[in-house]
């Protein structure tokens, strides 16, 4: 994630600022516009409404209204904006969430805010990559449920469409629990999400994309029995084998469907470092067979892209640093993967799928309701983690408590 500046003092600010630690501006983040901005109240339009400050603090009357998203005046859960001429009250990431735990629950809401934050990350990415829902475009809808006592335990995965999140996993003791128990070297709430929308995304550009036969002969026939092959993985252990030489992951040799979110959530990861890292202007040295060469790294979203060979030259270097950093500090390494053989294929096939896709203009709405179904419709859904059968998907303007 990049950083940005306050457009009234010029200060560093972040993707999660709500104000300026310089001037003590309002900020809010533009979907819209992809950029975190510094925003003055508009009395004079309406009330409620904000107006994004000129250059180094000069009011620009002629400026597009915006109002904040209802879960910041509600909850202080959201720093995105919604332009004032849309119906929604809520943001473009915010209105994805059709479910919420008990909010009444103190450890519900702390849990809730941490994951739309990290859900506010994955829809930036996604709309950097020209992926993000929009008219004509669906994204994915999320449910975030809390384990009852007595009651089923929640599964995170993907079907139809939905992602289901379990909020424990916003937990941190939790999490590391799970990861020791299962034997992952990396888990994490946006590394969640990033997986689930890799399903989710399998479905739209996979295939409902006519890409079925070059998929398979890259990640294997994902028509075998998904549940039993989870259970030979699991019954295996998570980490045994030679996955390494193959997938980026353990879990990836589990099924082709999970080789798909793994690398396609390996790839997110590998653009948001690349973008940081760019943001910062770090300058890294890598080894070519002509000697070492000194480059700056790459944004990701620049105008031309940069290819995918040399976005993976600029990675390995910069992982290398990033671990050494964390080790300064006595942490375990940052980016706790080795790419090699086959998962580079693997993640140049979701590059090239990914780059393909963004230069396909969002069906209008109209044309997608009467276009006739794909013809690979009728393939099964994925992955096959049920969500719970007794979460129904709310409207969103109320927001149902599940549990
Ligand atoms: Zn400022
Ligand atoms: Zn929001
Ligand atoms: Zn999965």
């Amino acid at each position: 994630m990049r950083v940005f500046n306050c457009d009234h003092c010029g200060h560093l600010v972040f993707f999660d600022s709500v104000q300026c630690v310089h001037c003590g501006s309002t900020l809010a983040f533009l979907p819209d516009a992809l950029t975190m901005a510094a925003l003055a109240p508009a009395p004079q339009d309406g009330a409620g409404l904000w107006r994004r400050m000129g250059g180094r603090g000069t009011a620009q009357y002629s400026g597009r209204l915006y109002r904040l998203c209802h879960n910041h005046t509600e909850h202080q859960a959201c720093n995105f904006a919604v332009p004032a001429n849309d119906y929604d009250e809520y943001c473009v990431s915010c209105r994805q969430t059709r479910v919420l735990p008990d909010l009444s629950e103190t450890a519900n809401r702390g849990r809730w805010m941490q994951i739309e934050a990290a859900k506010r990350r994955l829809f930036y990415t996604l709309a950097r990559l020209g992926l993000e829902p929009a008219p004509g475009r669906p994204g994915p809808i999320f449910e975030f449920l809390a384990d009852l006592p007595g009651g089923p335990s929640i599964l995170t995965g993907h079907r139809s469409g939905t992602i289901t999140l379990n909020v424990a996993e916003a937990d941190d003791d939790e999490r590391a629990r799970r990861r020791i128990a299962l034997g992952e070297p990396y888990r994490t709430l946006i590394g969640h999400l990033r997986h689930e929308s890799g399903h989710f995304y399998w479905d739209q550009l996979v295939r409902d994309g006519g890409r079925l036969e070059a998929f398979r002969s890259m990640f294997g026939d994902e028509s075998q029995d998904y549940t039993a092959a989870l259970d030979a993985h699991y019954a295996k252990g998570n980490d045994v084998g030679d996955w390494a030489e193959r997938h980026v992951s353990a879990y990836a040799a589990a099924h082709p469907w999970e080789d798909w979110a793994e690398t396609w959530a390996h790839y997110l990861h590998m653009i948001d470092l690349l973008e940081t890292s760019a943001s910062y202007r770090t300058e890294i040295t890598v080894p070519g067979i002509y000697g070492a060469q000194r480059s700056f790294a790459l944004d990701p979203f620049t105008k031309p892209a940069p290819d995918f060979d040399t976005m993976l030259l600029q990675l390995v270097p910069l992982t290398l640093l990033l671990n050494s950093l964390t080790r300064s500090l006595g942490q375990p390494d940052a980016y706790p993967f080795a790419l090699a053989g086959e998962a580079l294929d693997k993640l140049r096939f979701v590059h090239d799928m990914v780059r393909e896709a963004a230069n396909r203009p969002a069906v209008p709405a109209a044309a997608t309701a009467t276009a006739p179904l794909p013809k690979a419709a009728a393939a099964p859904e994925s992955p096959g983690v049920p969500a719970p059968a007794s979460a129904p998907i709310a409207k969103k303007s109320i927001k149902k408590i599940a549990n």
